[in-house]
């Protein structure tokens, strides 16, 4: 008994993830250009490989509001345990000054990708399909 082969190669889903692959092929790209690039953060509307249409119906990415919303309570709690611990400081504007820049030099992280994880974990129907890469 043998196994089959296929030229196709199997992409895994954190490199796939991390460099903005479509969710689908694993080959396309999601975004034009990286996550700092100055003022041009847009995504391309659809897979230049597979041809999946990114956002499935209008208004689809504002989901995409409550995983940043997670990352950026995740990011401000553990600014804030971090300040405390390395400073001991009481000064409240110490705080409100790092977390908020934190959370502001963030954003486009955050933006990027709260969709991806959108579109990798919290789309139905939407899987991996290795016969398209
Ligand atoms: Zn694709």
């Amino acid at each position: 008994m043998e196994a089959q082969t296929t030229s196709r190669k199997h992409i895994p889903v954190l490199p796939a993830l991390i460099n903005c692959k479509c969710p689908r092929c694993r080959v396309g790209k999601v975004y034009e250009h990286g996550a700092y690039h100055l003022f041009d953060n847009k995504m391309i509307p659809q897979c230049s490989h597979c041809g999946l249409v990114y956002e499935k119906e209008p208004g689809y990415f504002y989901a995409a509001m409550y995983v940043g919303y997670a990352f950026i309570v995740a990011e401000l709690v553990t600014s804030g345990v971090a300040i405390g611990i390395l400073t001991g400081s009481n000064n409240p504007w110490l705080y409100v000054i790092v977390m908020l820049s934190l959370v502001a030099v963030l954003s486009p992280f955050n933006y990027r990708y709260s969709r991806m994880l959108l579109l990798y974990f919290l789309t139905p129907g939407l899987r991996y399909r290795p016969e398209l890469s």
